[in-house]
């Protein structure tokens, strides 16, 4: 099915401003909101208004929207943009719930609960996933990210504007009454003010760095401490980095979600890993030492005479460390044997010299029998 126009949606024109943007969608919200709407389709009208609510409320995304439209946000849509992975889960909205209170835009609607005017709400939370290399996340690493984030505006301390008045809309109460007519009858219902957001202020100038929003948009060089031991899928979280608030509330938080890239040699399993040594004939034949590369240390390694291919070795202390606690895990060294492929004609004849003594092991003595049984 072809996704609806985003505007079109909330009933806006392109040039709509945030305030037109933020209006439509809470006169719809209340319209549809599930809980209370009468209206067929309800919940997916109220999907759909959410959705593009989502898109253009925030200027980078509409940004994004106005130029490729839905594509934008297709699954790899928001591609990496300081060398790391996708956005994860952005590519439906499922991760875009909405937790600013409902209750603010329904007021009292639901049992006469009164919402403070003063009432701030945090901004949604964002997921990065943030490719790492095998190693970075053995050892640990330090990365810096660019993030694009919002911080208190300076040039107005975060108020929005200079010379405070009170609110004329609703009197500095930070609420307006409606008459709202339900199944139940007509009663009254108080919401928050739309002209000052509830805080019962306005500004005679509003600060022109900010446009009354408070915060501002800068891009920040944040180093990430990669906890030494993180496994893909662990996470970690950045308070404040996420998502700005809509009403001057604190941000969200950004969680970074790991993704440990392969290894040639090494494998993990929970925090113990593996490495396949191989051997030459004689070494395994003979028995010898062998340095072995760890992700913390080279050990050297006694391997008797007579190894198999497949052989394991245990190193105690030697793996991975978990990340909760500070023990490390064990590793363990997988032999395999290397069948020359290329001899010259002296090593041949070496081997024929051995072949002619006749080596008896026991896995080829109990083949021979079973070959005559
Ligand atoms: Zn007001
Ligand atoms: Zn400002």
């Amino acid at each position: 099915m072809a996704k609806k126009d985003y505007y079109e949606v909330l009933g806006v024109d392109k040039n709509a401003t945030e305030q037109d943007i933020k209006l439509a969608f809470r006169r719809l919200a209340k319209k549809y909101h599930p809980d209370v709407s009468k209206e067929a389709n309800s919940e997916e009208k109220f999907k759909e208004i959410q959705e593009a609510y989502a898109v253009l409320s925030d200027p980078e995304k509409r940004k994004q929207y106005d130029q490729f439209g839905h594509a934008a946000f297709e699954n790899g849509g928001f591609s990496s943009q300081g060398g790391f992975g996708n956005f994860g889960g952005f590519g439906g909205f499922s991760n875009m719930d909405f937790d600013f209170d409902l209750g603010d835009i329904f007021g009292d609607l639901f049992g006469g609960r009164r919402t403070s005017n003063t009432r701030r709400t945090k901004g949604n939370d964002r997921l990065i996933v943030m490719d790492i290399s095998f190693m970075e996340a053995a050892r640990g690493c330090q990365k810096d990210l660019e993030l694009s984030t919002t911080e208190v505006c300076s040039n107005c301390d975060g108020k929005g504007g200079f010379n405070e008045r009170v609110c004329s809309e609703c009197n500095g109460s930070g609420t307006i009454t409606e008459q709202q007519r339900t199944m139940f009858g007509s009663f009254l219902t108080r919401t928050t003010c739309p002209k000052c957001e509830g805080t019962g202020k306005t500004y005679e100038r509003v600060c022109s760095v900010c446009r009354g929003k408070g915060v501002k948009n800068v891009v920040k060089t944040v180093t990430i401490k990669v906890p030494e031991g993180v496994a893909s899928g662990n996470r970690i979280r950045l308070s404040g980095y996420g998502e700005p608030s809509l009403n001057k509330g604190v941000n969200g938080d950004l969680y970074i979600e790991f993704k440990v890239k392969d290894h040639d040699y090494y494998t993990r399993n929970g925090n113990d890993i593996y490495i396949e040594v191989p051997l030459t004939i004689t070494e395994a034949i003979l028995g010898c030492k062998k340095d072995i590369k760890l992700p913390n240390s080279v050990v050297t390694l006694t391997i008797p005479s007579g190894a198999q291919t497949l052989d394991k070795h245990r190193i105690r202390g030697k793996g991975i460390k978990d990340v909760d606690s500070n023990r490390y895990g064990d590793a363990y060294i997988v032999l395999k044997v290397i069948t020359p492929r290329h001899l010259n004609r002296e090593q041949k004849s070496l081997i024929d010299k051995l072949d002619k003594t006749s080596l008896v092991e026991k896995e080829l003595v109990d083949y021979e029998n079973f070959l005559k049984s």
